[in-house]
Parts: C-alpha cells; structure tokens; sequence
C-alpha cells in the first residue's frame, strides 16, 4: 500500500515490519491487540492507508473500521475473555489522548469492578441555558456547512 507513513509505528504493522498479534484483517482494516491493553483482549482498529485523524477518514472506510469494531465487540463476547461490557474509544488529537497519530479505535471489554473510571472536568453535571445550548449548536451546524 502507498499512502503509508515510514516512521509511524502502525503503517510499519500492516507492513509486517513490526509484528503484532492480529485479530482481523481485509484489504483496508487492520486490527490487533494493544500491547498495553486496558483489559485483556483490548484491541484496536485501524484503516491500513495512513490517515492522522477522525477529520481527514473518507466515510466509506470509518463505515468499515466501524463494522470491524462492531464484530471485534461481539467476537469479545464470545471469546471466553471476561467481557461483560464494551468500551468503544476514538481520541482524535494530542488534547484528546491520541498517542500514534493514526486514526484507531480502541474496543475495550469491560466486567464489573474491573476498576476502570472515566472522570469528567469540574463541570459536569450542569445543564448549560438553553440559548448557550443553541449557541453551541449553531456554530457545530455553521462549520458542518463550510
Ligand atoms: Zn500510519
């Protein structure tokens, strides 16, 4: 595949020069486990062509990277890993933890008291007036149309 990049540790995968316990592949979608997992059999989902971020994914290939997500969630079930639960983690951008500046969904199984939080800023809990609601709403809306 062309369009990948040298120095990044995921196109240096799917170009078998670093290996990588693999749980799915096709044509366009790689997936194998974290080598730092969460929990056990914590996976991620990449697109095979080298794409930094959520912005820049042609939508036909997140809908596969998706789907692949979705059947690694069920597969997980199945798998006799404990997984009670799924988390589903995409983090686009430095400010949002994404570490290998190559789009990838994080499938997290997740069981009860497995001891894993996910801690909101000072702030959450508060419901924001309606018209700053509307605010936000219309500069997401404007800035879908540019
Ligand atoms: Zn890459």
């Amino acid at each position: 595949m062309s369009n990948q990049s040298t120095d990044c540790i995921f196109c240096n995968i799917v170009a078998k020069k670093l290996t990588a316990h693999v749980v799915y592949e096709d044509n366009e979608i790689l997936a194998f486990l974290d080598i730092r997992p969460i929990n056990p059999g914590h996976t991620l989902v990449i697109p095979k062509a080298h794409v930094a971020s959520l912005s820049e994914l042609d939508s036909m290939l997140a809908g596969r990277q998706f789907q692949v997500a979705g059947r690694i969630a069920a597969a997980l079930r199945k798998s006799g890993l404990k997984c009670e639960g799924i988390n589903v983690w995409l983090a686009d951008g430095k400010a949002a933890f994404q570490e290998i500046p190559h789009i990838h969904i994080h499938v997290i199984p997740r069981f009860v008291g497995d001891g894993i939080r996910i801690k909101a800023g000072p702030d959450y809990g508060q419901t924001p007036p309606t018209n700053e609601l509307e605010d936000q709403a219309k500069k997401i809306r404007k800035a879908m149309d540019e």
